[in-house]
C-alpha cells in the first residue's frame, strides 16, 4: 500500500517533468510524425476515457507554437470568452501591422491542465505558497475560466502593455508580463496591476 503510494508519487513527478519538457520544447517535437494523420496525442485520447491519465492535451487548452487568436479550432482558444477573444484578436491584427507577430501561449485551460501546472511550480518553487505567486489554485485561475490570455514573445508583451489598453486589455501582474485580461473599456486606463507576492 505504501509503496504504491510512493510509486504513484514518482509517476506524478515523472508526469509534472515530462510536461515541463514537452512546454519548453519548440516545434521540433511536435512536428515529429511528418505524414501520418493519427498524431500521438490522438493515439492517447482514442482510449474513450473522458477524464484521460496522460498530460494535458489540446483538450485541456494545451496550445500548439504560434497559436493565432484566429485559432479558433482549438479549444484553448475557442472556450476564451468570447469579448476577451474578439479584443486579443483586434490587438493581434494591429500589432502584425507594427510588423509583431505574437503567439497565443495560453488562453482557456481546463482545471486538469491547472492543477498540473500548479503541482510543477510546487516541484519548481519548492513550497505550494511560493508556487502559488505564480499559479493560481484551479478555483481561482482566470484561465479556467477563459478570462485571462498569455501572450508571447516580449515583444508583443511589450506592444500590448503600451497599446492593449485601446482593446481593453491590460496587463494584470506585476510579476507577469505575459499575462492579459480584458479589464478596461476600449480605450479606458488600466486598473492598478496586483502584485501576488505580497
Ligand atoms: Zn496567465
Amino acid at each position: 500500500m505504501v509503496t504504491s503510494r510512493i510509486l504513484a508519487g514518482f509517476a506524478m513527478v515523472a508526469v509534472v517533468i515530462g510536461l515541463a519538457v514537452t512546454a519548453c520544447t519548440t516545434g521540433a517535437a511536435r512536428s515529429e510524425p511528418p505524414s501520418t494523420h493519427s498524431a500521438p496525442s490522438k493515439t492517447t485520447s482514442t482510449s474513450a476515457v473522458p477524464t484521460h491519465k496522460g498530460p494535458p492535451n489540446a483538450e485541456d487548452g494545451v496550445l500548439p507554437d504560434h497559436t493565432s487568436a484566429y485559432d479558433t479550432d482549438l479549444p484553448g482558444i475557442a472556450k476564451l470568452d468570447p469579448a476577451l477573444r474578439k479584443a486579443v484578436q483586434e490587438a493581434e491584427t494591429a500589432m502584425r501591422a507594427d510588423g509583431i507577430r505574437m503567439q497565443v501561449t495560453t488562453g482557456w485551460r481546463s482545471k486538469k491542465y491547472q492543477e498540473e501546472l500548479l503541482e510543477k511550480a510546487i516541484l519548481r518553487y519548492g513550497s505550494r505558497k511560493k508556487a502559488l505567486e505564480y499559479v493560481a489554485e484551479p478555483n481561482e485561475s482566470h484561465h479556467v475560466t477563459g478570462h485571462a490570455v498569455d501572450i508571447g514573445p516580449a515583444a508583443a508583451d511589450h506592444w500590448l502593455e503600451r497599446k492593449g489598453n485601446r482593446y481593453g486589455l491590460c496587463r494584470t501582474y506585476t510579476n507577469e508580463i505575459w499575462h492579459f485580461e480584458l479589464v478596461t473599456t476600449p480605450g479606458g486606463s488600466c486598473p492598478p496591476m496586483i502584485d501576488p507576492t505580497r
